[in-house]
């Protein structure tokens, strides 16, 4: 794996792809900061060796050029954090970028517009890449969150740079803590699957089976595979169609010999809303008028045992309806052992979507090892698959 560690920067410039795809208020004040935060070590690391930095990115889905979308808006607080004065061209490409490009001296950073004004940076167009790449000596790929895309910055415009182009630092951890769960892991691992749907996992499931010694079920997901073996599920979520494949998903664990976890009690609902009724109920016999919205105290402890003696740990989907207060406990517990068995020595990463909301809304982030910072990003390797941005590096 090529790094940053790599290459000499002295007076070189490097472009760097980041994802500064940040959250904007009405007023087009940044309201969280933390794709900025997390491209500075790179950025931080090249300034230092003495060379300049090209950032460009993406912002929003903008239908052409929108001013709503500009990366101007970010530049004031790109510097605070940088704490460099950002210097922004209010394109990406062409003779005004060129000269300002060529004018960067070691140690100054240059911001361009947002990438995505251009429909060619989507198409993953040829020429727009290598306009691009003319604008410098090294080409730093540290944009996690759009590695899964065969974009202009992201993927093309690595064949411009046959010998100069390497893994910015977040893209490196992020590859780094994915081999640490899936490839080099430290037994007994587990993988916690919540979330809503059997069918917007099945290909993590069937690739993870592989790798994993117990899979823990939660969330949603629990009830086609409950009502697949006979359980009375009442009114919970449930995917019909999906019932064979859950049977199939048990009888290929156990010939992997692979320990599934389902929940064994729940908090049943009598309505889909935080204020409705509830009872804790056997998993298999919830009454028709009830649905399960959170794991129940039994399922908790199980888990927790689980967990407890796992070295590492892979989560990935809430465990309950973590967005309504009277469902989010069993969410916020299973990030408790977690971060237990973390502050034991487990190896404990945190990615794709919604659970790095809820890791980050229950102030459990610092006690993980590693939260990723692509959600989609991360399911499609957690899928086995391969990245377009992270294979340009490697070819
Ligand atoms: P996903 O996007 O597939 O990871 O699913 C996340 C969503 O699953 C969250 O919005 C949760 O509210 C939802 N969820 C988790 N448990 C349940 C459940 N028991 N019933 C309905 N939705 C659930």
């Amino acid at each position: 794996m090529k790094t940053l560690a790599d290459i000499n920067f002295a007076n070189k410039k490097a472009v760097i792809r980041v994802d500064f795809n940040v959250p904007l208020d009405e007023n087009f004040k940044v309201t969280d900061t933390t794709r900025i935060e997390a491209a500075k070590p790179t950025i931080d690391k090249i300034l230092k060796d003495g060379g300049s930095v090209i950032l460009m990115s993406h912002l929003g889905r903008p239908k052409g050029v929108e001013e709503k979308y500009s990366l101007k808006h970010i530049v004031d607080k790109t510097s605070e954090i940088l704490g460099v004065k950002v210097k922004f061209v209010n394109d990406s490409i062409g003779a005004e970028v060129e000269q300002a490009a060529k004018d960067l001296k070691p140690g100054e950073v240059l911001l361009l517009e947002n990438l995505r004004f251009y429909k060619e940076e989507e198409a993953g167009d040829e020429g727009f890449a290598k306009k691009l790449a003319g604008l410098g000596d090294v080409y730093v790929n540290d944009a996690f969150g759009t590695a899964h895309r065969a974009h202009a910055s992201t993927t093309i415009i690595a064949n411009y740079f046959p010998e100069n182009k390497v893994f910015g630092e977040l893209l490196a951890k992020e590859i780094e803590s994915l081999d640490k769960v899936l490839r080099n892991s430290e037994k007994p691992v587990t993988a916690v699957l919540g979330g809503s749907k059997v069918s917007s996992k099945i290909t993590v499931i069937e690739n993870i089976l592989d790798k994993v010694d117990h899979l823990i079920i939660g969330g949603g997901m629990t009830f086609t595979f409950i009502k697949a073996q006979g359980g009375k599920i009442g009114d919970s979520i449930c995917e019909d169609d999906k019932q064979q494949l859950a049977l199939d998903i048990l009888a290929k664990a156990k010939e992997k010999n692979v320990q599934i976890h389902l929940p064994v009690d729940v908090i049943a609902a009598d309505g889909f809303k935080n204020d409705a009724q509830t009872q804790v109920v056997d998993v298999t016999a919830i009454p028709d008028g009830w649905q399960g919205l959170d794991a129940g105290p039994k399922s908790l402890e199980n888990f927790k045992k689980v967990i407890l003696e796992s070295k590492t740990i892979l989560w990935n989907g809430p465990l309950g309806v973590f967005e309504m207060e009277n469902f989010a406990k069993g969410t916020i517990e299973l990030g408790n052992f977690i971060a237990e068995a973390t502050k034991n020595g487990a190896f404990s990463l945190v990615g794709g979507g919604d659970s790095v909301a809820a890791v980050k809304q229950f102030g459990l982030e610092p006690k993980m090892s590693y939260v990723s910072t692509g959600g989609g990003a991360m399911l499609e390797m957690l899928e086995g698959r391969t990245l377009p941005g992270i294979a340009a590096i490697q070819g």
